[in-house]
């Protein structure tokens, strides 16, 4: 039988040999490898590479995961390219691609990766909404792999294979999405249409090492899961992890969003191979930006005036301060400052920070 959402939970840790013989079974059930996936096609494993961190940390998808799918694609014959664009103004992917272990996965497996921000890019409309998506994404790959990894974030609540299509706007565009969206339900918008752009064939998430409270970067508490999923639709993927999860499948605005659009059946419909359970999985509340009017969105921000803050970590290195699309952090007697009134809380700061000095203070909607 071919289920729409394929679930294995028990890893213990990440060893390529076994997430090999685990995906190609749950690939099979889940309806097979897609098309695109023969000899001589060219398929790219778009990654979150959210920040340069070690995988150990359960930010960015484990390169052994990369490296189960990639070895698997290559005795298929065909060539892998891995890539994804980071949060904020990039400067040096190598730094990404060392840190968070796709250079080994690569080595490993006779993959290529490639830089979305070198890769050029081009403006695509849909919905009447215009996007700057990286070419690698639009054209030169017979099949796009979406190998996201599950986890929780402080504006969207959690972060799956929807989200992990905001990667493919390469450097500082994501940010100035979330300038253009003051609310995460005015966000969830455009990571639909990102999503529906990406077209990706098969979605595979990594919950084996992954992360709940205050995530999806360095804030976030570290979390065993163990699990892996599989579905050729990222919506079913999305519906049943967070209901799973313990988030009701339509509080989460992106799902909602695409179920709209007719991007998926009911969610009663899916059929789930396997199970996972969580146990006191922490997921932050609703955004209080969400319970009030598009209109009023901008000036909220404003009359709260909310802005993350740096701690003793900091150690003024600029690296913020270079990333921020609206020029609210200044360094300052060696620390940064973020200026309230002008902070459009992107999250890109907190992201990319190497020292995990920037903290998150928001006013409500926290649990
Ligand atoms: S907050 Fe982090 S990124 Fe910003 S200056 Fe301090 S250490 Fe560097
Ligand atoms: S200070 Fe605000 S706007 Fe600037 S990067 Fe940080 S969260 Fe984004």
């Amino acid at each position: 039988m071919n289920y729409d959402v394929v679930i294995q939970d028990g890893f213990g840790f990440y060893c390529v040999r076994i997430l090999r013989d685990a995906i190609a079974s749950m690939v099979e059930d889940a309806g097979g490898w897609p098309p695109g996936t023969s000899t001589g096609n060219r398929v790219l494993l778009k990654v979150n590479m959210l920040a340069a961190k070690h995988p150990a940390r359960g930010i960015t998808t484990h390169p052994a995961v990369v490296a189960a799918v990639s070895s698997l694609l290559r005795d298929r014959g065909c060539e892998v390219f891995i890539g994804d664009s980071p949060g904020g103004a990039v400067k040096g992917v190598e730094r990404y691609w060392k840190n968070c272990g796709f250079n080994t996965a690569a080595e490993l497996t006779g993959a290529k990766l490639i830089s979305f921000e070198g890769s050029g890019s081009k403006k695509i409309s849909i919905h009447n909404r215009e996007y700057d998506i990286a070419l690698p994404i639009l054209e030169g790959y017979d099949c796009r792999i979406n190998l996201c990894k599950f986890k929780t974030h402080m504006y969207t609540r959690l972060t799956n294979a929807l989200k992990n299509s905001f990667g493919i706007v390469p450097g500082l565009g994501k940010a100035m999405l979330h300038m253009r969206s003051p609310r995460p339900v005015d966000l969830a918008v455009n990571i639909v249409d990102l999503y529906e752009i990406a077209d990706f064939s098969l979605h595979i998430s990594d919950g084996i090492l992954c992360m709940d409270g205050r995530g999806p970067s360095t804030d976030g508490r570290r979390r065993h899961e163990g699990f892996l999923a599989v579905s050729r639709n990222g919506l079913y993927l999305d519906m049943v992890l967070s209901q799973m999860a313990g988030l009701p499948w339509n509080q989460l605005d992106s799902n909602v969003e695409a179920v709209s659009r007719g991007l998926g059946k009911p969610f009663a419909e899916i059929t789930v191979h396997g199970s996972h359970e969580f146990v006191d999985f922490d997921i932050p509340a609703r955004s209080y930006l969400n319970h009030i009017p598009r209109w009023l969105g901008s000036a909220a921000r404003l009359v709260l005036r909310t802005a993350p803050v740096s701690n003793d970590l900091c150690t003024g290195c600029g690296v913020c301060q270079r990333a921020c699309p609206v020029d609210a952090i200044e360094i300052k007697n060696g620390r940064a400052k973020m200026k309230k009134g002008i902070c459009i809380m992107c999250l890109c700061c907190h992201e990319l920070c190497p020292e995990n000095a920037i903290e998150l203070k928001l006013p409500f909607g926290r649990r």
